[in-house]
């Protein structure tokens, strides 16, 4: 089920394509493959798939941050994995499933771009470099939904929520952005007034500011070291196999000296994932 007010509204530009996995692809392929875009507007709640639901098309954020989740019978939901710009949503199509396994939701708007299931999988039987791309893309992404299990099951809160404002930061070109309790109890699998507990410790750590639903990142180092080490890992594995969808901002501080940002005091703007 897709949402109502997702509405394709125009050709993608010509311009290099927002999102870096169209981007990373050689000129011709992305050229052709740009054929089958359509832009898109992705809105806060939109739903991009539905678990149980035939998968229609595939997206690709052009910013911006989108959830895959798996929801319970009792209406409970908890995130196993993040989109940002660097990838798309329903790589799981790829698998050549047709019914969505997880539920996909926008949860920082962006612009963006789709295109059609039947357009993906004539794409994919090229076995050419999209489909190089998508499989080492969609790997990266079982490692992250492999290491959320994980972090989910094991870690406590704070530190959960550490690891996903670091993984929002990386994919949003800005230290603040939209984030109501609501959504992060939500995706944390936590109830909110557990949520608000641990997000004015960190707080008063001088990690984040909080207000009327606004999330800023006051100090990157600091969030680092407050998260498991799920950040690191799954950061780690998206390094390995998809270099080219992370390295060209070159964001986690790495190699641009997150600890010397933090150590500032008032970290730099922050390139996108
Ligand atoms: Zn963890």
């Amino acid at each position: 089920m897709e949402s109502r007010r997702l509405s394709a509204t125009r050709p993608p530009p010509e311009t290099t394509p927002a999102n870096r996995l169209l981007a990373a692809l050689p000129a011709a392929d992305r050229q052709r493959i740009s054929s089958h875009l359509r832009g898109v507007v992705l809105e806060f709640h939109d739903i991009l798939h539905q678990k149980g639901e035939p998968i229609g098309h595939v997206y690709f954020p052009g910013g911006g941050v989108c959830s895959l989740v798996t929801p319970l019978a009792d209406g409970r939901t908890v995130e196993m994995a993040m989109v940002g710009c660097e990838g798309l949503v329903g790589a799981s199509a790829a698998l050549n499933g047709d019914i969505a396994q997880e539920t996909s939701m926008v949860q920082v708007a962006s612009d963006g771009s789709r295109m059609t299931i039947g357009a993906f999988r004539a794409e994919m039987n090229r076995r050419g470099p999209f489909y190089d791309l998508v499989t080492r893309y969609g790997q990266a992404t079982l490692a992250f939904i492999m290491q959320s299990v994980a972090c989910n099951a094991l870690h406590p809160v704070e530190q959960r929520l550490s690891r996903w404002l670091l993984m929002a930061h990386d994919r949003l070109n800005t230290d603040q952005f939209p984030l109501t309790q609501e959504l992060l109890s939500t995706m944390l699998g936590s109830t909110r007034p557990t949520v608000t507990i641990v997000a004015g410790t960190l707080r008063r750590a001088g990690l984040i500011e909080y207000r009327h639903g606004r999330m800023t990142v006051l100090n990157r180092a600091g969030l680092e070291a407050c998260s498991c080490e799920c950040y690191r890992s799954v950061d780690d594995a998206f390094r390995t196999l998809v270099p080219e969808l992370v390295e060209a901002a070159a964001p986690y501080g790495r190699a641009n000296g997150a600890k010397e940002a933090g150590s500032a005091g008032i970290p730099g703007p922050h390139p996108s994932m």
